[in-house]
């Protein structure tokens, strides 16, 4: 087996070597595990002004056994600054005294998470600066990060603080090991905010219908979610039917053999999610096709293949989905980083995952989905350990795995799990957001 550039800086004279010469390890991120705690120590939660996220973020973790640091802190896992509250750039201030040196101390794999209100709403020019810059400020802390830590923005809307939880259990959780530099938007709810009886099965009772469920990504995605107490549809291609059958037979759940460019795909997922389970709460669309070219090379039909598995199925199934999912249901689509800063040889795959970002957010605004509180969210993947990428040439494959904040390629766990927290009921105030899963992979915005 060959090894990889993470394995051979991981010990011995390799380690050395990568010290003395100052390259990146790796660390071993912290992920999610069943029964374990949300965050494995204290929390600075600190604020500008009257700061009432902070507020809620305090009652959140002492509800959650957390111990909640206060300033001066010592050595904490977790820092969660409420900057809702500032006015000017001057207010910045703020988040270098408080940031600048918790970050000396902070704890490998800790989580730096910095909440504000979006640019876009208020009059004042300069508000609207100073909210700005947080977005380039927690950018380039998620590039400083140590030691597997991570650093995320909450934009909350006015008046929609009681949907930020969801989003800071999350962040501070091992669920979100790969998410870094990312900006989270909180809105106003579209259905009730539903917390769970156990946090640890945070979906039980619900189905969800996986596409592309037989191996990759997906596989990881009915196996997370069937962790957290779903009942699987696992649907693949006929010639995938052996692994799709062991994914469901594994999961207690079942599977549905069907190519998703059929005309009929949408209705004959409903048809069996009604007969075989009275409905369904969530669909993950994550099947997905790679057919590499130039685009001064690519013939009608490649084009087409790509546009039809990875966007226009989608946007067919979902006209049947749509009407019959169950009420304050979740919808999740796939993107790709390549679908936002663009890749060499991907122009169609680009093209389709671009496609998946428009249809998210137009979705998500649609008026039949917002009468049936559904939310539509999309995750974009970075560079993701699965035969997809398997299939990428060693060195383009080195460079995927090192050219992020992380220093390492992600798991298809880590995509999974954030295409849990979209599918939580405590989670309807986010909604048309694309969330990278990427370890803040330096390509693209
Ligand atoms: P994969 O090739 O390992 O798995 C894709 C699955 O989709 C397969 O089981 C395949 O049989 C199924 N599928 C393909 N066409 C289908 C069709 N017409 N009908 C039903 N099922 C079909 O891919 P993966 O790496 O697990 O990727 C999963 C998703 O994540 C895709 O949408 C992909 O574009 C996206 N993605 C992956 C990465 C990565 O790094 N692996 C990065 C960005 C985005």
């Amino acid at each position: 087996m060959a090894f990889t550039y993470g394995q051979l800086v991981s010990g011995g004279v390799g380690k050395q070597l990568a010290t003395t010469l100052g390259l990146p390890r790796p660390a071993r991120l912290r992920r999610h595990q069943l029964g374990g705690s949300l965050v494995p120590g204290a929390v600075l939660v600190a604020g500008h002004g009257d700061a009432p996220v902070a507020e809620r973020v305090r009652h959140l973790l002492e509800d959650a056994g957390v111990q909640v640091a206060s300033l001066p802190s010592t050595s904490v896992v977790g820092v969660v600054l409420d900057l809702t509250a500032i006015e000017t750039p001057a207010d910045l201030e703020t988040l270098r005294s408080v940031l600048g040196p918790a970050l000396r101390t902070l704890a490998p794999t800790g989580r730096v998470i910095v909440v504000g209100r979006p640019p876009e709403g208020t009059g004042s020019v300069s508000q609207a600066a100073a909210r700005r810059s947080l977005e380039g400020v927690v950018r380039s802390v998620g590039k400083e990060m140590r030691a597997g830590g991570t650093a995320n923005l909450v934009l909350v809307d006015d008046g929609a603080d009681a949907g930020v939880d969801a989003t800071v259990r999350f962040l501070l959780s091992g669920r979100s090991a790969y998410v870094s530099g990312q900006v989270f938007h909180v809105g106003r709810p579209v259905g009730e905010l539903v917390a769970p009886a156990d946090w640890d099965q945070p979906l039980a009772g619900k189905v969800a219908v996986v596409t592309g469920a037989a191996r990759g990504i997906g596989a990881a995605i009915a196996d997370t979610l069937a962790r957290d107490g779903a009942t699987i549809i696992a649907v693949d291609v006929p010639a995938a039917g052996g692994p799709l059958a062991e994914v469901a037979n594994r999961l207690s759940g079942t599977a549905l053999q069907l190519d998703v460019t059929a005309e009929d795909a949408g209705a004959r997922i409903v048809e069996h999610a009604q007969a075989r389970h009275g409905g369904f709460d969530i669909v993950v669309h994550n099947a997905g096709i790679t057919r590499d070219k130039l685009l001064a090379n690519t013939d009608a039909d490649r084009w087409d293949a790509v546009l039809q598995v990875n966007l226009l199925s989608i946007l067919r199934m979902n006209e049947a989905l749509v009407p019959a999912i169950r009420e304050g249901g979740h919808i999740v689509h796939i993107s790709s980083i390549a679908g936002i800063a663009g890749n060499r040889g991907q122009s169609h795959y680009a093209a389709s995952k671009a496609g998946v970002i428009g249809m998210t957010q137009a979705l998500a605004a649609d008026d039949a989905v917002l009468a049936k509180g559904i939310t539509v969210n999309a995750v974009a993947p970075g560079f993701i350990e699965t035969e997809m990428t398997a299939a990428v040439p060693f060195a383009t494959r080195e460079i995927g795995r090192l050219t992020n904040s992380l220093s390492q390629g992600g798991q298809p766990v880590d995509v999974a799990e954030t295409i849990g927290y979209f599918a939580w009921d405590a989670n309807r105030a986010v909604t048309g957001n694309v969330v990278r899963v990427c370890g803040q992979m330096l390509l693209g915005a």
